[in-house]
């Protein structure tokens, strides 16, 4: 493949070259070379570059803010189509929606929706990419009040494998409408993405913070705090390790309702005393994604173990505690959100996301620094997973698969999933969109 022979405006970059090495870094501290990587100058780049690698049948991958958690959007040897440069986010304050272009990451949309007094359901970081997040659910401070992020996708702009741009929505392809709101990046490469907002401009949030010692208190208390919540409660169990060595627990919340009546809420934490770091205070809502901005560096090596919980029954709280003891690693979180309210309101049948039947979701992160680290940290976030999931809920929420995680992956679609391959074989039948959690098309026997 010769670079001048890629048919598009944006910088075409391989290996050796200046910015190669900067352009395949992603949030994971992985070492991918990708054949070749574009940079995308605008989204009739994508659309070349689709009927490119369609024509040659070459592996194509979509990477957008990188921050996939088995760093699937930077596979070795294909050819990376990067919409980083896409940045561009558009508010309609009339309709109440955001039109954002697919590189576009969760900070530069809040603070633009944010100027109009108007959020949406977004990331905890503010460098997770719109597109990802929202494609496949998207769970985040607002949604027990809103959706998960995939509830708020009005419309999409799609490039499929055969090349056409369709434009996507309940009254526009509803079967694609349906698949992309939870397996989107299975079906096309997006350029444009419709996400609804609701006017909200201020809210109480930030994390308590307290020694790790006290985490059975904390999670007792923040099951107490969770089974009397409202949906303009959203809050996580969080227990991390540091560089340092030391360990801290706590909750991290964000609450739209009135602040006078946070305090009777968290109540049940008043017998611990003043938390050692306290940062919940009325802020503006473009600021929610800085929250947890700083404890997952860039580059950093990850591994990652999540399950569905359907409650927080003692068992399931013991288990947690046991191995949070157990933290090393200089950069491990460990989280239990609360899910429910609209997430679990939406009808399962009106969208792929089938992540609406849990009352929690667990999640350990689990990061260090050195290659030499790998085993023995990938055996113990391994380790804790399974000690978790004889307590977990079925099916698994998709964004948080890593990538030793294939087998889960028909699970985490769940019912939906036989659906998902005969949409997969009509409009992807040679499987271009393969770099995600991959849905195969369904085959010939199964088809007829
Ligand atoms: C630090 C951190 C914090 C996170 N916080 C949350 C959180 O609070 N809630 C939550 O639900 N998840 C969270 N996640 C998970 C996150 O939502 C997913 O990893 C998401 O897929 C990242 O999207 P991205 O666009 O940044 O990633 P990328 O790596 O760019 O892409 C992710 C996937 O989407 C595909 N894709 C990207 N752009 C397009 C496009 N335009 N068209 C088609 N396919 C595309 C890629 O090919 C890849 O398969 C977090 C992840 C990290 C690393």
């Amino acid at each position: 493949m010769s670079v001048s022979s890629i048919p598009v405006r944006g910088e075409v970059l391989a290996p050796g070259q200046a910015g190669y090495d900067e352009a395949r870094r992603i949030w994971k501290g992985v070492d991918r070379r990708p054949s070749r990587i574009v940079r995308c100058a605008d989204t009739s780049d994508l659309r070349s570059l689709v009927d490119y690698a369609a024509r040659r049948q070459l592996p194509l991958a979509i990477a957008g803010a990188g921050h996939d958690i088995a760093a699937r959007s930077m596979p070795d040897d294909a050819i990376v189509a990067s919409t980083a440069a896409l940045t561009r986010v558009e508010i309609d304050t009339e309709r109440r929606l955001a039109v954002v272009a697919p590189g576009a990451q969760w900070g530069q949309l809040a603070a633009a929706a944010a100027r109009y007094g108007l959020a949406t359901t977004g990331a905890s970081v503010a460098t997770v990419g719109v597109a990802g997040f929202a494609l496949h659910g998207g769970l985040g401070w607002l949604m027990r009040g809103f959706g998960p992020a995939c509830d708020n996708l009005r419309e999409l702009e799609v490039i499929t494998a055969d090349g056409m741009l369709r434009r996507v929505s309940g009254d526009s392809e509803p079967d694609l409408y349906w698949a992309m709101r939870g397996a989107g990046s299975n079906f096309g490469a997006v350029t444009a993405l419709t996400l609804q907002l609701y006017p909200i401009s201020r809210v109480t949030a930030g994390m308590m913070l307290y020694p790790g010692d006290v985490a059975p208190a904390v999670l007792d208390a923040y099951r107490t705090i969770t089974a009397a919540a409202g949906d303009e409660l959203v809050t996580h169990f969080y227990y991390n390790g540091s560089p340092d060595g030391t360990h801290s627990t706590g909750i991290g919340l964000c609450y739209t309702g009135d602040p006078a009546d946070l305090a009777a809420i968290l109540a049940p934490l008043a017998p611990l005393g003043r938390p050692v770091h306290d940062s919940v205070r009325d802020m503006g809502v473009g600021e929610l994604q800085a929250v947890h901005d700083s404890s997952t560096p860039r580059g950093a090596r990850y591994h990652l173990r999540a399950h569905y919980l359907p409650d927080l029954d003692d068992s399931v709280c013991a288990t947690v505690l046991d191995r949070c003891r157990t933290v090393t690693a200089p950069f491990t979180q460990v989280f239990v959100e609360h899910m429910g309210g609209a997430v679990a309101r939406q009808p399962l049948a009106d969208s792929a996301f089938a992540g609406r039947h849990a009352g929690y979701s667990f999640l350990v992160i689990n990061g260090w620094d050195t290659p030499a680290e790998d085993a023995d940290r990938i055996a113990w976030t391994r380790g804790f997973g399974d000690a978790v999931r004889p307590h977990a809920a079925h099916g698994a929420y998709v964004n948080y698969l890593d990538y030793d995680e294939d087998h889960r992956i028909p699970g985490a679609f769940g019912a939906g999933y036989p659906r998902l391959r005969a949409l997969k074989r009509r409009y992807d039948p040679d499987n271009m969109f393969r770099f995600n959690r991959n849905i195969p098309p369904e085959d010939d026997h199964a088809a007829h």
